[in-house]
């Protein structure tokens, strides 16, 4: 790929955006940054970038800028769909995303991992059943680490571990992971696609360039993904329970107490037969839910399929207490359990850590809608939640789709939320704020979101211990 002397256009200064600049300016590229936002975080990233001959543009897109650039490479955030991009498109200009431009120089072979929910943890968990095997590791890509850091460090990993969100797939071309994982797909980001199809497409394109010898791992419960790899050229290992693995000799078939693995040759061609069939225990594991048995099943068998072995997958578990902001156990007030699930910003996010619950749920759920139909949370609610709380942009339609079965008041601020559940609390509840919506309305992040829900909690905690201290 001719980097030297060409004229490229880096689109959005997030963090990716910053390390892309970079690397095509040690390259020798002619580099221009844009943001259509330019607040004070990206101001002094543009002083930065200046300073080593790289032109910023802040607070708009120039069309002319991306018209004449000889390559557009986009960062995660930024839609493939804006007027500029696609004018440029139709002028011929190459567009494409930070995981393709990184995987052109990338020779070791990566494990792309992508889904609507579940990315994150199952890249962390893959990544570090890989090191507790005894292989070095990279993990990057949407988990908060660009994968174009790695080409130009001095880290030399046997294995890349890479989350891939759909956005990124969006912009790929000849993207070719040696290992996929589909974990699922459920409606999310409607706000961003034309519709659902147009979304499960973009998830599909995950497995668009592998070849017969690659390897992919998707989950065989999925009708969405179940009906696509159908057509698809590789060596498929699905997760399931039994009924969708009929035809399949490399499986990880989920049981009512265990998951059994069965893959004969790693990616590298490695005899499996033996070591590679094995049982883990849903005792082994130690993150709560049926969709955590999914995630780690479709680790294990990344890891496996990588090099991994089941020893340093059992180890990798047995170290491994989950991320915060997913369903993250936050506090016990006056024995009820608080919390904190601010990552969920899904419908089925929010259903999968309902059904993790056998006790009550006080539910605070709002933010900003990203497409979402509340509704389809109504069977769910109904069986594990005893009163709802609603806050935010979202909250009068959460409201208006689940105050029929639930009570459902509204909070203005998330430690009013937090009262709010309190108030209603008995002992042996849950208090779970899991949103089902983005943050932006109100905090800056999810994680922003999560602290806030976090601190709240803990002003509670000692509000009570001085009352309970003082009687
Ligand atoms: P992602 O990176 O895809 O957003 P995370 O691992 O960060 O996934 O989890 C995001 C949210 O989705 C959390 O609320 C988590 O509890 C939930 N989640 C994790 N795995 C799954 C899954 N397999 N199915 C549904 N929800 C999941």
């Amino acid at each position: 790929m001719k980097i030297s002397g060409e004229k490229i256009v880096v689109a959005g200064l997030g963090k990716t955006g910053m390390s892309v600049a970079l690397f095509l300016k040690r390259r020798g590229a002619q580099v221009t940054v844009t943001d259509s936002s330019a607040d004070k975080e990206l101001a002094d990233r543009a002083d930065t970038l200046g300073k080593m001959g790289i032109k910023v543009e802040l607070g708009s897109h120039n069309p002319d800028t991306f018209e004449n650039a000889g390559l557009i490479v986009l960062s995660p955030g930024v839609p493939h769909t804006i007027e500029p991009v696609m004018r440029a498109v139709e002028r011929g200009v190459p567009v494409i995303g930070e995981i393709e431009l990184a995987s052109k120089f990338i020779k070791k072979p990566i494990v792309a991992i992508s889904g609507t929910n579940g990315k994150t943890t199952v890249t962390t968990l893959a990544g570090k059943m890989l090191e507790e095997s005894g292989l070095n590791v990279f993990v990057g890509g949407n988990i908060g680490n660009p994968l174009i850091d790695y080409v130009d460090s001095t880290k030399r990993a046997e294995i890349i571990v890479a989350e891939i969100s759909s956005f990124q797939l969006d912009t790929i071309d000849t993207f070719r992971p040696g290992i996929s994982v589909l974990l699922n797909i459920t409606e999310d980001h409607l706000d961003r696609y034309a519709d659902f199809n147009a979304y499960v497409k973009s998830k599909g394109r995950i497995f668009e360039n592998q070849e017969g010898s690659d390897i992919c791992i998707f989950n065989a419960s999925d009708k969405h993904i179940r009906s696509m790899v159908g057509n698809i050229r590789c060596r498929k290992i699905p997760f399931s329970s039994e009924e969708h693995l009929k035809g399949h000799k490399e499986y990880a078939k989920i049981l009512n107490d265990r998951i059994d693995f069965n893959i004969e040759k790693s990616l590298a061609g490695s005899d499996l037969t033996l070591s590679g069939n094995f049982s883990l225990y849903f005792s082994e594991i130690g993150i709560p839910g049926r969709h955590n048995i999914e995630n780690v099943a479709a680790a294990a068998l990344a890891s496996l399929a990588a090099g991994g072995n089941a020893a340093g997958i059992r180890s990798a578990l047995k170290k491994f207490s989950g991320l915060p902001h997913r369903i993250e156990h936050v506090a016990v007030i006056k024995g009820t359990e608080y919390y904190n699930d601010s990552k969920a910003t899904t419908v089925d996010s929010v259903a999968k850590a309902l059904e993790a619950f056998s006790r009550p749920v006080i539910l605070i759920m709002g933010g900003r809608n990203k497409g979402s139909n509340f509704s389809i949370l109504k069977n769910t609610v109904m069986k594990h939640v005893k009163k709802l709380i609603v806050l935010g942009e979202a909250r009068e339609e959460i409201k208006a789709s689940l105050e029929d079965i639930v009570e459902t008041v509204s909070a203005e601020s998330m430690e009013d939320s937090v009262n709010l559940a309190h108030g209603s609390a008995e002992p042996g509840d849950v208090v779970l704020l899991s949103p089902a919506c983005s943050s932006f309305d109100m905090f800056t992040s999810y994680s922003h979101r999560g602290e806030i829900f976090r601190r709240a909690v803990e002003t509670l905690k000692r509000r009570e211990v001085n009352v309970d201290g003082l009687e």
